[in-house]
């Protein structure tokens, strides 16, 4: 198995006890370490961080934190959270773009009940403009993620996307079938630990996949998202839009709350289309761990973090 950062913060955000701490400490007051990379854990935050970044020319999609529900009560629970935000958003005025996991909605138990919960979020989502973005998980849920995808779109709803994961090798083949669809797609590298029999184990092959299927995005697809924060990546989709002649409204960049805001206000200045990842809730733990496994750096500025704040304490 694939024993990277990735595997020991994978174990790690399993830990009982470090949630516990985690929680504790990460988002008790304004500085804590965790809202580096949370916007907060109300909706009222959420909000308040959606303004600030809509000043900056930004825009923005919701993510209200949470994964593999265990019971059909959490997963409309969480159903009803993103009902809820819907309307915070319309009530708040702020631009209309959620992003959810399907185990948060009971992929794990029921795959019917999941295309429910969908359709109960996508019904307010298209009465008010909002486009919902389907967040992909690890390989285990590819096939179910796209299959309950593709039932949606087979039953009209347009105000839907999907992630696709450039590090997975059959990704090809899953932006080809997206692309001739007509469906929106944001294109991530991938954030889980995977095995080599499914994904490319390389950075440098990765990247190259990630190139390769910008472009085929850009080529044939349908209003993609570039979402990375790698300079080399970025540029290059920029010049292969320039030379094909594709202007910078016909696709967008994304990054995640917290990360590369230098390159965040940049690709503003430039005249690019920028939407910002933000996510709240107060089930950020094993998000949170999947940031600090893609930069094991991260965990210096966490635990300087710490130590200032209980040296406050
Ligand atoms: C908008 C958005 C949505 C996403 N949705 C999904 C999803 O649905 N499924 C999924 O599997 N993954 C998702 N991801 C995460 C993605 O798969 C990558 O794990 C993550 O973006 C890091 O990869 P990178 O493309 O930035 O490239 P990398 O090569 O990992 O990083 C390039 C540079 O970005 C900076 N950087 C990257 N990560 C961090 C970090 N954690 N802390 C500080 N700096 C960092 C560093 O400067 C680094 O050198 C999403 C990412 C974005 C931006």
């Amino acid at each position: 198995m694939y024993a990277g950062p990735k595997a020991i913060f994978y174990a790690l955000s399993r830990s009982a006890t470090l949630t516990r701490l985690a929680s504790r400490y990460g988002m008790a007051t304004r500085d804590s370490f965790a809202r580096r990379f949370i916007a907060g854990e109300t909706v009222e935050e959420a909000i308040e961080a959606a303004r600030d970044l809509e000043a900056r020319g930004m825009r923005l999609t919701l993510d209200y934190l949470g994964e593999s529900v265990r019971t059909m009560d959490e997963a409309t629970a969480a159903t009803r959270e993103y009902v809820r935000l819907i309307d915070a958003l319309v009530a708040a005025g702020v631009e209309r773009n959620i992003s959810l996991k399907l185990t948060q909605l009971g992929a794990g138990i029921d795959r019917a009940t999941c295309v429910d919960n969908m359709r109960r979020i996508l019904e307010p989502a298209q009465r008010h403009a909002c486009f919902v973005r389907i967040d992909m998980e690890n390989s285990r849920w590819t096939d179910l993620t796209l299959d309950v995808f593709e039932t949606l779109w087979q039953q009209q709803y347009r105000n839907v996307g999907i992630a696709l994961q450039a590090y997975l090798r059959r990704t090809e083949a899953d932006v080809k079938r997206m692309n001739s669809l007509g469906a929106r797609v944001r294109l991530v590298k991938g954030a889980y630990k995977e095995p080599a029999t499914v994904a490319f184990e390389d950075k440098s092959d990765v990247d190259a996949n990630y190139l390769r299927l910008t472009k085929l995005l850009l080529d044939e697809g349908t209003y993609p998202a570039v979402a990375t924060h790698d300079e080399a990546l970025i540029a290059a989709t920029k010049a292969h839009a320039a030379a094909r002649a594709i202007a910078s409204d016909q696709y967008e960049f994304q990054m995640l709350y917290g990360i590369r805001r230098d390159l965040q206000g940049a690709l503003v200045r430039g005249g690019y289309r920028m939407r910002v990842y933000v996510p709240f809730g107060r089930q950020w733990f094993p998000y949170f761990m999947r940031r600090l496994g893609e930069r094991p750096a991260n965990v210096g500025f966490v635990l300087r973090a710490l130590v200032h704040e209980r040296s406050r304490a």
